[in-house]
């Protein structure tokens, strides 16, 4: 526990460098000379020149991958390559308030949330998979399971190192050796995360990091030395990366969008349930693939359900993502606040209504309004689409059987929550739903030993726990 200083004092503890190169065969390279900008969301004030690379700086990368793989990685026995994850572990609670403040002026996301979630649950990601670097027979393949070679991964900007961490520590556990890109709006834990590497004596090329746009991750995913894809991001990106691979030797998993449903009964505990649903839609500004971005509620408590979720709603605290009081960051980008912005005028326009927090927001930086939308159907593109931001949708439903078809009801299934007094109920309600993670008087919570992953267009492959070794062994 420690506490930060309130901003701007709080930038004070990390050092943010003019530019960064690729970091491959466990160097800073320059690569081809190219580069992008990374803006703080929050006062879009530039950070940094990022180098972008090419196929050629790709090509680099996957060599050394390879010949990291060949000569080094996979001959190792399991609990040495343990030695090394538990090694990065460490280090990256040791260096937890810098990846913390970094991680919250890149993204934007609330300092509380990236100190407490996605810092120390990225390390705990490497302490989980370091355990299970030597008892890879246990992990449900067989006596012998081997590697895969040289993992391509690709990872969005919701939650840039503990993507990372899901990425990174499940591939080098099992004897794999990395290439990763990170998203372009987010590069700089990835590049932090590279120091540690090197602070662990890493050998070279077992994880290389490679920072650019969509081009860029295409180069990574269509390489033809690549022999394993994995892929966090957006449905229509990963239907992409489905076809290049498709017919490939590529062993390919994929982490997609969602719509998740948090389904409310008539006999939940009340509070308990408007805290879920907050926090289900506003954690890290409704960037969150499994968000409870439709609120399913039983019709006989719609009212009251509503009545004290805007009373809660209007005690969340939105601006300095480094202020540690702040309950609601920035938006990451402005096209992603052009996004949020336009499918809430879509819902307005088909006729839902909109009630949006009363706050003031920040003159500079990207910002959105903590808010629900009611009346939503089936029909309205608000319930059907994804808009990653903090907009809820609230549906009613009169019976078990109607929220579960309403729920449903839609192309993803990553996530769902069930509130309710009744086991049986849950239970019944659970089995009924085909999401990924579906929690109970609660939502949103994670833990490394519990494999997370889709169903339908939310992706294929889990993540996270011993179902996550299956994707990185043969
Ligand atoms: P995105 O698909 O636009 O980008 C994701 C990554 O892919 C970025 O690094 C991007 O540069 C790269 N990319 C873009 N085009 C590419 C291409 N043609 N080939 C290879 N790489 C390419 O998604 P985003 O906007 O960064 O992230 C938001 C999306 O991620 C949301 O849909 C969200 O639901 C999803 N997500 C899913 C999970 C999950 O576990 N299921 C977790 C987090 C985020």
């Amino acid at each position: 526990e420690f506490e930060y200083s309130p901003a701007p004092e709080a930038r004070t503890v990390v050092d943010i460098k003019p530019s960064y190169g690729l970091f491959v065969n466990g160097e800073f390279v320059d690569g081809n000379g190219r580069s992008f900008k990374t803006v703080s969301p929050s006062t879009e004030e530039v950070l940094a020149e990022i180098a972008e690379a090419d196929e050629a700086d790709v090509d680099a990368a996957v060599k050394a991958a390879r010949r990291a793989y060949t000569r080094v990685w996979s001959k190792m026995s399991g609990a040495e390559r343990g030695k090394y994850l538990f090694r990065i572990a460490r280090i990256l609670q040791e260096r937890a308030r810098e990846f913390a403040v970094l991680e919250s002026i890149d993204n934007g996301k609330p300092i509380k949330e990236s100190r407490d979630v996605d810092v120390p649950l990225a390390a705990a990601h490497f302490f989980y998979y370091a355990g299970w670097a030597d008892k890879l027979e246990y992990a449900g393949l067989g006596p012998a399971p081997q590697p895969l070679g040289v993992a391509g991964q690709v990872i969005p900007w919701n939650f840039p190192l503990l993507m990372l961490a899901w990425k990174i520590a499940p591939a080098l556990a099992c004897g794999n050796t990395v290439v990763l890109k990170p998203a372009e709006t987010t590069p700089l834990t990835a590049l932090l995360f590279a120091e540690v590497c090197q602070q662990a004596d890493l050998p070279p090329g077992v994880v290389n990091i490679v920072t650019g746009a969509g081009e860029t991750g295409r180069a990574v995913v269509g390489h033809p030395d690549v022999d394993k894809v994995a892929f966090t991001g957006s449905t229509e990106v990963g239907k992409a990366i489905a076809r290049t691979v498709a017919g490939s030797r590529k062993k390919v998993t994929l982490e997609l969008g969602g719509k998740g449903a948090n389904i409310v009964f008539d006999d939940a505990p009340v509070d308990q349930a408007v805290e879920g649903i907050v926090n289900g839609i506003f954690f890290n500004q409704g960037h969150v693939c499994c968000a409870g971005s439709r609120l399913l509620v039983q019709e006989s408590v719609a009212d009251d359900v509503l009545t004290r979720l805007k009373r809660r709603m209007s005690t969340l605290r939105v601006g300095d993502p480094l202020d540690k009081n702040t309950d609601v960051g920035a938006i990451n980008s402005a096209e992603q606040l052009a996004k949020i912005r336009e499918l809430s005028e879509i819902g307005e326009a088909d006729g839902a209504g909109r009630w949006s927090v009363e706050c003031e927001l920040p003159s500079t930086g990207y910002w959105f309004a903590p808010t629900i939308f009611t009346g939503v159907t089936q029909a309205h593109r608000i319930a059907r689409e994804e808009i990653f931001g903090p907009v809820l949708s609230v549906i009613t439903f009169r019976t078990p059987k109607e929220a579960v078809e309403k729920a449903n009801n839609t192309p993803f299934g990553l996530s769902a929550g069930v509130w309710s007094d009744k086991g049986s109920r849950i239970l019944w309600t659970a089995s009924q739903l085909r999401a990924g993670v579906v929690w109970s008087n609660t939502f949103n919570k994670f833990d490394p030993a519990s494999p997370f992953g889709g169903y339908k267009e939310s992706g294929y492959g889990r993540e996270g726990g011993r179902h996550g070794l299956e994707a990185y062994l043969r």
